[in-house]
């Protein structure tokens, strides 16, 4: 994500935080210094207050992505929002059971935070709930000990009851599908869920314009774009595994010899849009050249160098009756520009990152509105 910067690493996990993140952090300072009257020392406070919260926050995404980790998912980042964190998972499995495991730890991990605070609370001196609710609002907008205690505790018990709520892209919408989907074909269930979290949220903005409350209509918004972006994508992911890669194979492509000079490949490059080649020895595929290759091989030993010398020889490959999904995984997991596609053996071409956004692009324009008019 643009305009954030790494803090730190946790179980391979990057940590990372928008930059937009220090305007909650200023806020807080703001409001406890400030509005409420305390001068420096709540300026302090309150940015302290924020960044514990946002330790919750953290603890929240890192529950979703080990559980992700533990089936078998990568996790790139965890990007910290002022709105929240953000978990960038690939390859997670699309197995309902699995799906609902990793949805439920975020909202659980906040309730495990909330037990030992709430012991606290009972165990030191004081009422653990105030009387009134003027003697909750001093205690939480005062700076206290048991003020941030309190604080703590009700902001994990609101992030877990928050994200419990059933509509997508809550987690509580993701939970929901999976048990959908336990009944049900995955899409069908996917677009129940899409209009659930949609009703939802237009019932969310209307209470919220109706008693004035407008963070509500706000955060109804989030969750009716959420939706509608969560249910596209699963369109598409089911659109592409339809599609075989055999739709999408381009025969048309230069073939280079693992004896050939770099010097050469330059040559036909100047004269076509290829920038990944197969490399075929004797009938069978040795390897894959790409743009990278090329370069890098010729800054090392010129154009005298080899293909055979500076090609891949470890590649991914699809066989043509594999769903295009599967493309789409290979080009992500690995970052190469071009998969050659391979039947018994033979070479019988290559899919590249360009079919692969014409692909988008079709499918894309073959979309059809969930609210049509
Ligand atoms: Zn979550």
């Amino acid at each position: 994500m643009k305009w954030s910067f790494k803090i730190g690493r946790a179980f391979g996990i990057e940590l990372r935080v928008h930059i937009t993140f220090f305007l909650i952090v200023a806020w807080a300072a703001y409001v406890w210094g400030v509005s409420y009257g305390h001068g420096t020392a709540g300026a302090v406070y309150g940015s302290l207050l924020i960044l514990l919260l946002f330790v919750c926050v953290v603890i929240h995404e890192l529950s979703h992505s080990r559980m992700a980790q533990h089936y078998g998912a990568e996790v790139r980042s965890i990007t910290l929002l002022p709105i929240g964190g953000l978990a960038l998972l690939k390859d997670m499995p699309e197995d309902p059971r699995k799906e609902m495991w990793v949805s439920v730890v975020g909202p659980l991990s906040n309730i495990v935070i909330a037990i030992p605070l709430a012991l606290l609370l009972l165990a030191t001196p004081g009422r653990a709930v105030p009387e009134s609710a003027e003697g909750f609002l001093d205690l939480v907008t005062g700076i206290s000990l048991r003020g941030a205690v309190t604080y703590l505790f009700v902001i994990n018990i609101m992030l877990a009851l928050f994200n419990l709520i059933p509509a997508f892209p809550l987690d509580g919408g993701r939970v929901f599908r999976s048990i959908l989907a336990q009944h049900m074909p995955f899409p069908r269930a996917t677009r129940m869920a899409v209009v659930t979290g949609q009703l939802f949220a237009l019932f969310m903005a209307l209470a919220g314009i109706w008693l004035g409350a407008w963070i509500w209509v706000l955060i109804a918004i989030f969750i009716y774009l959420g939706a509608d972006a969560e249910g596209s994508q699963a369109e598409m992911k089911s659109k592409l595994s339809k599609l075989k890669v055999a739709d999408a194979v381009t025969g048309r492509m230069k073939v280079l010899s693992p004896e050939q000079s770099l010097g050469e490949v330059v040559s036909f490059t100047l004269h076509s849009y290829q920038e990944d080649f197969p490399v075929v020895n004797e009938g069978a595929l040795v390897g894959v050249l790409t743009r990278a290759d090329l370069i890098k091989g010729l800054g090392q030993g010129g154009t005298e160098t080899t293909v055979g010398e500076a090609m891949e020889t470890s590649f991914p490959v699809v066989s043509p009756d594999a769903p295009f999904s599967e493309v789409y995984d290979k080009i992500n997991q690995t970052r190469v520009k071009a998969v050659p596609v391979v039947d018994e053996g033979r070479l019988l071409g290559m899919v590249t990152l360009e079919h692969l956004s014409e692909v988008f692009m079709l499918i894309d324009s073959s979309r059809k509105p969930l609210f049509p008019g």
